[in-house]
């Protein structure tokens, strides 16, 4: 019984934490779009787009063409924070203007990395030797955030129960950013084909 009571605490533990986070997104399906296509840099990524080239070529990687990216009101897709759109001839991204709001400048510029990361180099949401996740599965990763088990780096994670990679499919906490910032910078250019 004891056993039991525990597992329904760590439920709705779960749950509430659940409720609490937000994720990102990656969606190739334009049918679903509620928000229209950006066509410029809007004001508030031109720094980081700036900074995220810098970082790019310093990694050696080139890109031919700029991404638009905006914000947007995403409170309708809850809990989506930023999703990279990709078109045969056209890619941008939208981020929620309510997270923006609230985030810090560390927990803006992972998020923006990380939609970047999605339109300019192709990436999925891949973590780890073994964590490979699409969208659908981002409750699988949220679950094993929340109950977790293996926190290793085979299973995607380093010791602290950090992800290896910004391309976690969920909002990463900010101590895990700075602790890690380095190797996530380095690490999101890890199988990128330019764009
Ligand atoms: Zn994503």
């Amino acid at each position: 019984m004891k056993y039991v009571a525990q597992a329904l605490i760590s439920i709705q533990i779960g749950l509430f934490i659940l409720l609490s986070l937000a994720l990102f997104h990656s969606c190739e399906d334009e049918q679903h779009r509620k928000t229209k296509p950006h066509k410029d840099i809007g004001p508030e990524f031109r720094e980081l787009t700036k900074e995220y080239l810098q970082l790019s070529s310093d990694h050696g990687i080139y890109h031919n063409r700029l991404v638009p990216i905006g914000l947007v009101d995403l409170s309708f897709d809850y809990p989506t924070i930023g999703t990279c759109w990709l078109y045969e001839h056209h890619r941008d991204i939208d981020i929620d203007s309510t997270y923006w709001k609230k985030a810090s400048p560390l927990g803006k510029k992972m998020l923006t990395f990380h939609e970047m990361s999605h339109c300019y180099c192709g990436r999925g949401h891949d973590y780890g030797p073994k964590a490979e996740f699409n969208y659908s599965s981002g409750f699988t990763a949220i679950f094993n955030k929340i109950l977790v088990i293996n926190k290793d780096k085979a299973h995607g994670y380093y010791k602290d129960g950090c992800p290896l990679s910004i391309m976690y499919p969920t909002t990463v906490a900010d101590a895990c950013y700075s602790t890690h910032y380095n190797d996530y910078i380095k690490e999101m250019f890890n199988n990128c084909k330019a764009y």
